[in-house]
């Protein structure tokens, strides 16, 4: 309720959600990600995919409406062994955001607002619920700390996040990640990317990420080559991109590990009614 209201109190359109696409986001190469396939089905002659994330979408209709977000489901089936790291569902929800001509500290600055108001809300009409769970609201305290990954690479080694998650006592702001062909590099420093992640404090890690994208056709095409992806799901993408993307950025919050994190809960599992958890079978 709170993150709906937001948004539309921010100036953003709230869009419907798609579940199936010809383009969807590949999910790589991401040393993060651990998907080991994105299901298709056949349908009138043509290749659908279920959704993965809404970002070529988003970006395909950031154009026209200027300011975007979706409640969007997205399945992606990882890796049983993600069972154990509390914190991966094979289907969850983004609170998935992106806003012509913006910038990341553009990005920053509303998402700070965002968790800002969010303990203020959480005050003000949960506190009964936080106490039968025995804890406390937390307090954020934007604005949340800025590192590179380099810089936290270099002072918590190649297990960065946790560590560096376990070291926090507030959120903090992980910037340049080499990943999808979709997030912008820095034109000023080639090598480096435009996109973030927002790392939860005491070991609960990753739960927003982000990016400046990019638009220009050509540069997406090599990109696509670059990452040797096939280039068939992509050509209806591809197609918007020829007639002109717009510069954009955004992201999306991942609401069922910031439920996590706000109920402190081991695993992810606990904050969803319909559980679905790698290498777990489903209930219903
Ligand atoms: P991504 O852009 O792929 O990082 O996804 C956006 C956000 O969705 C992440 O920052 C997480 O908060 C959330 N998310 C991604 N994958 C999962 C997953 N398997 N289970 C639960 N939440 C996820
Ligand atoms: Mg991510």
């Amino acid at each position: 309720m709170y993150t709906v209201r937001f948004f539309h109190d921010s100036g953003f359109t709230q869009l419907m959600p798609v579940m199936l696409g010809k383009s969807v986001d590949p999910l790589g190469p991401d040393p993060g990600s651990s998907v080991v396939k994105i299901p298709e089905i056949e349908y009138q002659g043509e290749k659908l995919r279920l959704t993965t994330s809404m970002i070529l979408h988003k970006q395909v209709a950031v154009k026209g409406i200027g300011r975007i977000f979706i409640m969007s489901p997205n399945i992606r089936l990882e890796r049983a062994e993600r069972k154990e790291s509390g914190r991966h569902l094979f289907e969850f929800t983004q609170a998935d955001f992106e806003m012509s001509g913006a910038k990341k500290d553009d990005v920053f600055g509303l998402l700070e607002d965002y968790y800002r108001g969010l303990s203020e809300f959480l005050a003000r009409e949960a506190s009964e619920e936080f106490e039968a769970l025995g804890i406390g609201i937390f307090e954020f305290k934007p604005p949340f700390k800025r590192y590179t990954t380099h810089e936290l690479f270099d002072k918590y080694g190649e297990d960065w996040e946790r560590q560096a998650s376990l070291a926090h006592d507030q959120p903090f702001w992980a910037i340049c990640y080499k990943r999808e062909f979709y997030d912008k590099e820095d034109p000023k420093e080639e090598g480096h990317f435009l996109n973030y992640d927002l790392i939860y404090p005491e070991g609960f890690g990753e739960g927003i990420s982000g990016a400046e994208r990019e638009h220009e056709f050509e540069v997406i095409h090599r990109k696509i080559k670059r990452d040797k992806l096939d280039l068939s799901p992509y050509a209806t993408y591809l197609k918007f991109a020829k007639a002109g993307l717009i510069p954009s950025a955004g992201a999306g919050i991942g609401m069922e590990r910031l439920a996590r994190f706000l109920s402190k809960s081991k695993h992810i599992s606990e904050v969803t009614l319909f559980r679905r958890v790698p290498g777990m079978p489903v209930d219903i």
